[in-house]
């Protein structure tokens, strides 16, 4: 494990052009509710009801429901991944992050270049009025157990995310894509890449020569194509790398 820390520490020290993915582990590990997997979200909620754009807009109250358990219940903080993924930024070395999670957390870390694949939660428009609301009013909404809904009277708030059976958005897909295809390092964490197209974004990183590293809990089916794969708790792992590559830098300058 010491061993491809330093290794992935010397890659990432030498590049110049990192691009960092996350997933849902990172969340984890500030307390969000992972989605899949044995005591994930959808072992308590169905994603067609709770999840996607024609459930919505059956039942919007649903929707919020599911949203309280996922964003409100256990109030996320960012965690020393998230840290640790912006001071890499700082240092002029991550050039993007592309997340699929909606939380804000990276943002929240300090990062500066964020392409959110899913959207995020922290703007809410109302698809009747065309309002639009910032999370902060929402959760408060759902702190006092208020039902979510407009001050024109409609439910149909909705959070600019990308909810099933809605495309991604395209630009930012595009702009995900661009920097894959620029990457020095691809670095992906807390992620088993199941999802397109985060399967697609390492092979075009790959292409274009790119490091790959992989840091997740568990082994995934994805492994094999990555050049360095550390499995543990990305808060812990990330934190030691940034050190090593300060450490690595000093020693070069
Ligand atoms: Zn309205």
């Amino acid at each position: 494990m010491e061993d491809r820390i330093r290794k992935a520490a010397e890659a990432i020290a030498n590049a110049s052009h990192a691009v960092v993915f996350t997933g849902a582990g990172v969340s984890a590990e500030s307390g969000v509710p992972t989605f899949r997997g044995h005591d994930g979200l959808w072992t308590k909620y169905d994603p067609e009801e709770v999840a996607s754009i024609q459930g919505f807009k059956r039942n919007p109250k649903a929707f919020w429901e599911f949203s309280k358990e996922l964003m409100v219940k256990r109030k996320a903080e960012p965690n020393p991944a998230h840290f640790a993924i912006a001071e890499l930024e700082e240092m002029g070395i991550v050039r993007a992050v592309i997340t699929q999670n909606v939380d804000v957390l990276h943002q929240r870390a300090g990062s500066k270049r964020v392409l959110e694949l899913h959207g995020s939660m922290e703007k809410v428009d109302c698809l009747d009025c065309g309002a639009t609301y910032h999370w902060d009013d929402i959760e408060e909404m759902l702190i006092r157990d208020e039902e979510v809904k407009c001050e024109c009277g409609s439910h149909y708030l909705k959070p600019r995310v990308v909810l099933f059976g809605e495309p991604l958005p395209s630009d930012t897909l595009n702009q995900a894509i661009a920097e894959s295809r620029q990457a020095d390092v691809f670095m992906v964490v807390g992620s088993s890449l199941v999802v397109y197209p985060a399967a697609y974004l390492p092979l075009y990183a790959r292409e274009a020569g790119a490091t790959l590293i992989m840091i997740n809990a568990d082994e995934t089916q994805a492994d094999v194509v990555f050049d360095i794969v550390i499995h543990g708790k990305a808060g812990e792992i990330l934190p030691e790398i940034v050190e090593e590559v300060k450490r690595h830098r000093r020693i070069n300058r």
